[in-house]
């Protein structure tokens, strides 16, 4: 008897076997459902212990069937304590409410969708694993993100041109909004020019390889121009069916604009420097470039190559410089680091003028002037530096055989003159013994001019002897302050128009040369006293600085003015002002005296204020006090 023909049967007692057996049947076709279910399904009592479980959990949980019923949930998951699982599992126990809720399970990593609901005696547990699902989502929201952040418009538009994304960077770029274009044909929001290809090669490159890049000048919404890099594809679906178009375009216009100004930036300074290369060329002097802080030779003018007889020998560094020989006056030879080039770039001195012996190309030497300077930028940063020199040699020869006729010339002039000196004494001895004053007189005035000329050939000698270092020295041992009122008293005595006014005191002792000495002091006196011709005095003031002895002489004169001072102790230096005209001199005085003091180990330094008169002061080194 089948379950169908039992169930047509009328009689009931009968049936209730049969009713049970398909309520058997039925209950198996149910258990098979859920046995093959996707979802896991759990059946638990109230005190936690599972009741059923279907063949998904087993899978979920790696465990046999029989390993999981009768036992306690949360003993065989002690994992799952605390986490959402166990606040939801236990709310819905507890209020005998179902409840669904997606979460990561924390131990397998897992996402479920866990359903669960109220049961007599317990709780029916299903999860839907949505692990892949959660990771299409993830993905498609990082997509959403990319575009989003993207700087490049991303726009997608349908077959028919009509907009159906448009980013933020679009909004940005083409300054209208997302909603204010979406369902828009974008052929009339982006209206432009072609600047690379043309209207019909954008179509058939779309048409034949899907894809075109190009640039294009595309409007904003408030009328301003955009230089656009577009890069457009088409979309398909997996049949080959055109869906739309994307396009990625980047605001290029600020870009280019750099380049431009740059690229003209570039012209402007390429154009410069073509000037300056040719004003160097044109320069008599030879000039040299290099850059900081390596010291990188950048180039060498016309003139540098004549000068040096050699090409421009190009470093990379400071180190290079020795391919350059110079040498010092002493015959040393200039390392790398005393190049005057190398120390601009290194300490920023500016050299002026130092006379360098170099070995030009062609094996022969001669005489440079050279001069250098750092370039330094707005920060005051050193950026470069440049030498500049000339060929001083010629000159310097022409000045040693003028040194050397003014030596010789003196030389001879010196000895008739001895002899006219001691003849003309001879002659007023005579003429005061035979009582001819008509003759003394003259005689008198004679003696005077002739020991003005010794006097000013003494010291062309001298010039001479500074010259090739020959200038001799006696030295002994002198008590400053004696020294100096005996030469102050001496000199008052040939001065009537000043008074010589000597004050303070030194009491220290030098060793030196009297006469040498003598000679500074009379020089600096005669200049106080020639350069004052309104004052009435003179003042020389005695004191010590540290271990030096301080003389001062100070007059009321005129002054020297600032451009002056510091060429006065060159030789044959004089200035020229209405005031000092028909004052005479040979411009040599305070070169010897500058020469002498400093064979000595002292200096003379010069404070003078036009109007008010100079002073000079000498500082020597002293022994003892
Ligand atoms: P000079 O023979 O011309 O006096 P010096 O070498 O002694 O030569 O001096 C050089 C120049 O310095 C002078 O020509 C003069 O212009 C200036 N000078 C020197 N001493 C004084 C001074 N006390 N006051 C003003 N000018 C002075």
């Amino acid at each position: 008897m089948d379950d169908t023909h039992a169930l047509s049967n009328g009689d009931a007692s009968q049936n209730i076997p049969s009713l049970r057996e398909m309520l058997k049947v039925q209950g198996t076709h149910f258990m098979a459902i859920l046995e093959h279910m996707s979802d896991g399904l759990s059946v638990l009592d109230r005190e936690w212990r599972y009741l059923y479980v279907n063949h998904r959990i087993e899978e979920m949980a790696g465990k046999k069937r029989s390993e999981l019923l009768g036992k306690n949930h949360w003993e065989l998951y002690p994992e799952a304590v605390d986490t959402i699982f166990d606040h939801k599992l236990h709310q819905a126990m507890e209020q005998q409410i179902s409840l669904v809720f997606e979460a990561l399970y924390p131990h397998s990593n897992r996402w479920y969708l866990t359903r669960v609901s109220p049961a007599p005696g317990g709780l029916v547990i299903s999860y839907q694993e949505t692990t892949a699902q959660k990771q299409r989502e993830k993905e498609l929201l990082f997509q959403a993100q990319i575009t989003y952040s993207m700087s490049d418009a991303l726009i997608v538009s349908d077959m028919h041109y009509i907009i159906r994304s448009w980013n933020p960077a679009a909004e940005h770029i083409y300054g209208w909004k997302a909603d204010e274009v979406i369902g828009k044909n974008a052929l009339e929001i982006l209206t432009g020019s072609f600047q690379t290809g043309s209207r019909e090669t954008f179509l058939h490159e779309m048409a034949t390889r899907d894809h075109w890049e190009g640039e294009v000048l595309q409007q904003h919404r408030d009328g301003s121009q955009r230089l656009i890099l577009a890069s457009v594809s088409t979309v398909k679906d997996h049949n080959g069916v055109v869906l739309g178009m994307v396009a990625a375009n980047r605001d290029i216009t600020e870009i280019r604009r750099i380049d431009l100004e740059n690229l003209r930036l570039l012209e402007e300074i390429q154009i410069e420097w073509a000037h300056l290369r040719a004003v160097l060329d044109q320069m008599p002097s030879g000039v040299i470039i290099a850059e900081a802080p390596t010291g990188q030779l950048l180039m060498g003018n016309r003139q540098m190559e004549q000068l040096l007889r050699h090409p421009f020998l190009a470093s990379a560094s400071i180190e290079g410089y020795t391919k350059y020989q110079g040498f010092h006056p002493d015959g040393r030879p200039y390392q790398a680091e005393e190049w005057p080039m190398a120390r601009s770039l290194r300490t920023g001195e500016v050299v002026s003028a130092e006379e360098i012996v170099y070995q030009r190309g062609d094996g022969t030497r001669g005489v440079m002037q050279v001069s250098s300077a750092p370039v330094r930028d707005e920060q005051g940063e050193i950026v470069s530096a440049v030498v500049i020199f000339a060929d001083i040699t010629e000159q310097k020869a022409v000045e040693q055989r003028k040194d050397e006729f003014i030596g010789m010339a003196s030389h001879e002039l010196r000895t008739p003159l001895t002899s006219l000196k001691a003849q003309t004494q001879l002659l007023r001895r005579t003429a005061r013994k035979k009582n001819l004053p008509e003759v003394q007189a003259p005689l008198a005035k004679i003696e005077g001019q002739i020991n003005r000329l010794e006097r000013l050939i003494t010291e062309l000698l001298d010039v001479a002897k500074i010259q090739t270092g020959r200038l001799e020295s006696h030295n002994e041992l002198l008590s400053i302050d004696p020294f100096v009122h005996e030469m102050a008293e001496n000199f008052q005595e040939i001065t009537p128009t000043h008074r010589i006014i000597v004050s303070g005191s030194t009491n220290r002792q030098m060793t030196g040369d009297r006469q040498r000495l003598e000679q500074v002091l009379i020089n600096l006196l005669s200049n106080a006293v020639k350069y004052s011709p309104q004052a009435d005095r003179v003042e020389i003031q005695l004191s010590t600085e540290g271990a030096d002895a301080l003389i001062q002489i100070h007059d009321h004169g005129d002054g020297i003015s600032h451009e002056h001072v510091r060429h006065i102790f060159e030789r044959f230096y004089r200035v020229t002002t209405s005031q000092n005209d028909g004052i005479s001199g040979l411009g040599i005085g305070l070169y010897i005296a500058d020469n002498i003091v400093k064979q000595h180990g002292g200096m003379i330094r010069v404070a003078s204020i036009s109007e008010e008169g100079s002073t000079f002061t000498i500082s020597l080194p002293t022994t003892t006090q």
